[in-house]
């Protein structure tokens, strides 16, 4: 049977752009993509990289204050939005460009709309052109998830925050997750009075519990209002736009706007993978193996589209083994162990590998932690605090964890993760020599634990 390309691509994010150019550029493959919104996907259009820029816009504010603490004669006079936000939209307008001529220059084909599955081998375009692919490759990502009860009353998601016209006075977040917790920290760091709930005794759920606790009152400390144990019960527009929210303590509150960051899930309705006959997972994403295969040997799945770890580099791990194996006649899995992630909040948390409860849930474990008041800030006034914490198997001394908050923590896990990945020792981490007088230094300067057993 003769097919029109090799590789037919749903979806132009990360993942599916990566598997794209490299089973063209390198597996010599005759390749088409699709893409209903913008080239660049979540990360590019509308996640990681807005809000990485929205996070340094955000750390100028805090930046100011402290250069006048030591000496610098500046006034911050207000932060003007709409300039930021034009230029923002031309960055992103640049970058969506170059993913788009990345894509083209290794030869794929772009179809700028919408595609859903017909069956195994056949695409459906949305103009009504029927396209046949040896393989079919799924990488339509996620969608922010709102609760049912509340969808449809005009709250926001993090879709929407970076297309407002201006700034609100005031916003609630619901949520304790990566989105909930940057975007209360990134807000409020522009001006905004923002309240943050979240349903569960403390946000970021999963993470390491020192870890958490130092986030929540780091952000407590810049002014977001942190309600944990408390949920939205009701939501009502009102008049004026406003809203009026109730929550579980029985409060009544009125907000400008509100921001629902409860998760996401996989970007699979209405794409025609039943007429596929493409099994799915009960939370609806695609149900892969190691090899990012579905149960349909023609159709794979990378990205978040498949529930594995909801991170860009991961996709683009997994598109990449996918076109190796396919295309480049080199069989590769995607790697998900000891993948380090940051959450940018002010400041940073980033970890790799295991938190203190799951690491005890395996054996008895030594405890390396230190918590102080960081030199840059500490000069200025401030009170803020950074963590570093190591958590150590106590048979073997491989150092199981690394969790860290302070500014630049997501540049640090970088190397702690090339260590973890590497099988270190805490003895390793000793025999390093500091790097003085920084903050990371610390982390191979951590003496006694604090805890073991
Ligand atoms: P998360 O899964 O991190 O957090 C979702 C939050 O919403 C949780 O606190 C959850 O509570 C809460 N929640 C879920 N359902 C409800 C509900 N019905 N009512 C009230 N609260 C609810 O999702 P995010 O949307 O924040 O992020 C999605 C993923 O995107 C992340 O997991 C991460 O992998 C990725 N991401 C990565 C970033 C980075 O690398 N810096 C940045 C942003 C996103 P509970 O804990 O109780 O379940």
């Amino acid at each position: 049977m003769t097919f029109d390309y090799d590789l037919f691509v749903i979806g132009g994010g990360s993942g599916g752009v990566r598997a794209a150019r490299i089973a063209a550029s390198e597996g010599g493959a005759r390749v088409a993509m699709a893409e209903e919104y913008r080239m660049g996907g979540t990360c590019v259009i509308r996640g990681c990289v807005p809000k990485k820029l929205m996070v340094f816009a955000a750390g100028h504010g805090a930046t100011l204050e402290e250069a006048r603490a030591y000496g610098w004669q500046v006034e911050a006079t207000g932060f003007d939005w709409r300039a930021f936000r034009a230029k923002l939209d031309a960055e992103l307008t640049r970058l969506e460009g170059a993913y788009t001529r990345n894509a083209e220059n290794a030869g794929v084909e772009i179809f700028h709309q919408r595609a859903t599955l017909a069956d195994p081998h056949t695409v459906l375009l949305a103009d009504g052109r029927r396209l046949t692919a040896r393989h079919i490759l799924i990488a339509t990502g996620g969608t922010p998830f709102v609760p049912p009860e509340f969808d449809g009353q005009g709250a926001m998601t993090s879709n929407e925050v970076f297309l407002m016209d201006e700034l609100p006075g005031t916003m609630l977040i619901i949520g304790g997750g990566f989105i909930a917790c940057e975007f209360a920290c990134v807000l409020q760091g522009l001006g905004v009075a923002v309240t943050q709930m979240y349903r569960g005794a403390q946000i970021l759920r999963g993470f390491d519990d020192d870890l958490r606790h130092t986030v929540a009152a780091e952000m407590g400390a810049q002014g977001v209002t942190l309600e944990v144990g408390t949920d939205l019960v009701s939501l009502e527009r009102l008049p004026d736009g406003r809203y009026a929210a109730s929550d579980t303590n029985g409060g009544r509150r009125e907000f400008d706007r509100v921001l629902f960051a409860t998760g996401r899930v996989a970007n699979t309705g209405g794409l025609g993978l039943e007429a596929a006959g493409v099994a799915l997972q009960e939370n609806g994403a695609v149900k892969v193996d190691g090899w990012s295969q579905t149960n349909i040997p023609s159709i794979y799945a990378v990205g978040d589209v498949t529930d594995r770890i909801q991170l860009t580099p991961v996709a683009i791990r997994e598109g990449h083994a996918f076109a190796d194996t396919v295309f480049g006649g080199k069989p590769t899995q995607a790697d998900h162990a000891l993948v380090a992630s940051a959450v940018f909040t002010r400041p940073e948390a980033a970890t790799v590998g295991l938190t203190e409860e799951e690491a005890r849930r395996e054996g008895p474990v030594k405890i390396f932690m230190t918590s102080f008041r960081p030199m840059q800030t500490a000069f200025a006034g401030g009170t803020s605090k950074v963590m570093m914490k190591l958590v150590v198997c106590a048979a073997s001394d491989r150092v199981l964890g690394c969790h860290i908050v302070a500014p630049g923590a997501a540049e640090m896990i970088q190397f702690a993760a090339v260590a973890l990945k590497m099988g270190a020792t805490k003895a390793d981490f000793d025999r390093v020599v500091a790097v003085h007088p920084t903050m990371a230094e610390e982390i191979v300067l951590l003496r006694k634990p604090v805890r073991e057993g």
